[in-house]
């Protein structure tokens, strides 16, 4: 890995301010999907240290949380600055441990960054209420308080982004934090606390390990001083967390799966669609949570967008994203690539039709061809689960209430797309939508700005935009009494 600065390859546990080993020493292996090379080993942490992890956020609370909003503000806001400062080396961690080419990684790590400059200036307008009061001689006050130790669960297709986005927000009004990123990609989230350091931010508001994932997730979700989970991950993950936050009633985050609908209708704009699907569909080989997962596409425009989608797909390069030229890189590890393969397998048994693609590349292991199958139906597990890969099955329908049926046919809410251009239509459907994000003739709908979250099994919640803090802070009511006229 070629790095400007190499002391951002942090390979221990941050805890308190300290980089440091595992206390048995243990290690764990991060292995670059592309080349199924070890790129670092890191310390295996378990219960123990998180628990010190955990005391050593509450003992930064008391500090942090009395801090004035403007320099929490301004310590987050040198942390951005030092994120864009250090863009390639952390777009080039980022490549290395999780796959994606290095220009999608470096749109990561802005995207990232944008999360702490957003909260840094949300910080300071977190206003509360002043409401009428039922008697004349009582007030009513409402302040905003940080909840407290939060504790953030990510997972590896946007180490940077996923994590950056719970701490900017928890960060910004006084919550102290100890983070566990995914096994797989723990590096990037190792470099950005080093950032944190740099910019000053002090011992212990951020904490970080990573290692037996069921030992340190048991600390986190039982030790009565975290008061909060927020995680992104799957759902079964999601649900056996939420069970486990249960005992404690600690206040939960969820951002978990999705399975979304991309409905093309025949007054669509059909190049326009055909981008915001490549868009929505392959960026991060098909590894994202709002990834298009099932297209369903009006009987009038059916082939001519299936001929189109094609011959923009076919122009795809598959490779290691390092190596310029390289559009899509792999998915995270073989047992993924068997997965999406086994979904193709039992789409096309059912009936489905190739169209481009269709397993795995020549590349072998982790390289999965980008794929378009057609003729799929509702009855094919291509339909029904998250494929997390470069596939997109390609639905026919009729009518517009059959395609806002076949959309919310699922347990899951997260995204949504559609490609119309009437505006009675346009409303229709967006309102029919049971989905938390919905884009219209758009394929990139995730920014700083926008709520993010799901709804049904998707999770609960909403990162980033102004909604984003909400999640960390407590509504403290005052009532007023005994004031004379
Ligand atoms: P995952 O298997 O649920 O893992 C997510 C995180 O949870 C990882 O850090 C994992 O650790 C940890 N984890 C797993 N079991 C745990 C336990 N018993 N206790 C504590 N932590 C535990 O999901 P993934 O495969 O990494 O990510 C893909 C999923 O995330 C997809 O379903 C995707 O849709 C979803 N996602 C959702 C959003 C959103 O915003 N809604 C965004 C991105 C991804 P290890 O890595 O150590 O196993």
């Amino acid at each position: 890995m070629e790095l400007n600065d190499r002391t951002l390859l942090k390979t221990q546990a941050f805890i308190a301010g300290q980089w440091v080993d595992a206390d048995n020493g243990d290690s764990l292996d991060v292995i670059n999907p592309a080349t199924g090379t070890v790129i670092a080993k890191i310390a295996k942490c378990a219960g123990a240290e998180t628990r010190r992890a955990i005391e050593a956020a509450e003992k930064a609370q008391l500090d942090w949380r009395k801090r004035p909003a403007k320099e929490r503000a301004n310590l987050l806001r040198t942390w951005f600055n030092l994120m864009m400062e250090n863009q390639e080396d952390l777009a080039r961690i980022l490549t290395a441990e999780q796959g994606k080419t290095l220009s999608e990684a470096r749109g990561e790590i802005t995207y990232g960054a944008n999360f702490i400059e957003w909260f840094a200036e949300e910080a300071k307008r977190l206003y509360g209420d002043v409401i009428p009061p039922p008697a004349d001689d009582r007030r009513i006050v409402c302040v905003k308080q940080p909840v407290g130790v939060v504790a953030c669960i990510t997972p590896w297709n946007f180490p940077n982004a996923m994590l950056t986005r719970k701490l900017g927000a928890a960060l910004a009004p006084g919550c102290t934090t100890v983070c566990k990123p995914a096994s797989a990609t723990p590096l990037s989230a190792f470099a950005i606390a080093e950032l944190a350091r740099r910019a000053a931010i002090p011992a212990g508001v951020i904490n970080i390990v990573a290692g037996h994932t069921g030992a340190i997730g048991e600390e986190l979700t039982s030790n009565p001083i975290v008061r909060k989970l927020t995680f992104t991950g799957s759902t079964k993950v999601g649900k056996k967390l939420i069970a486990q936050c249960a005992e404690t009633v600690k206040r939960t985050s969820m951002e978990l799966g999705g399975n979304a609908p991309f409905i093309v209708f025949d007054d669509a704009d059909l190049k326009g669609a055909v981008q915001a699907t490549i868009n929505s569909k392959y960026r991060n080989a098909g590894q994202t949570c709002v990834c298009a997962n099932r297209i369903l596409v009006q009987d009038g425009v059916h082939d001519e967008y299936a001929r189109l989608l094609a011959e923009a797909v076919s122009e795809f390069r598959l490779g290691n994203g390092v190596e310029e030229g390289v559009t899509m890189g792999p998915l995270i590890d073989e047992s993924a690539a068997d997965n999406v393969c086994s979904l193709i397998d039992e789409a096309v048994g059912r009936g489905a039709r190739v169209v481009l693609g269709g397993g795995r590349s020549e590349l072998g292991g982790t390289f999965v061809e980008p794929t378009i199958l057609s003729g799929v139906t509702d009855k094919m597990r291509v339909f029904r689960e998250e494929i997390f890969g470069p596939v997109s099955p390609l639905v026919r329908f009729h009518t517009e209430e059959e395609a806002i049926a076949l959309a919310n046919d699922t347990e899951f809410g997260l995204a949504a797309y559609f490609c119309a251009r009437d505006i009675g239509r346009v409303w229709r459907v967006a309102e029919g939508l049971e989905y938390g994000i919905i884009g219209i003739n758009e394929g990139v709908i995730s920014n700083e700005m926008a709520p993010f979250g799901g709804m049904k099994q998707s999770g609960n919640g909403r990162e980033g935009s102004k909604y984003g803090l909400d999640e960390y802070v407590e509504i403290k009511y005052l009532c007023i009494g005994g004031i004379d006229r």
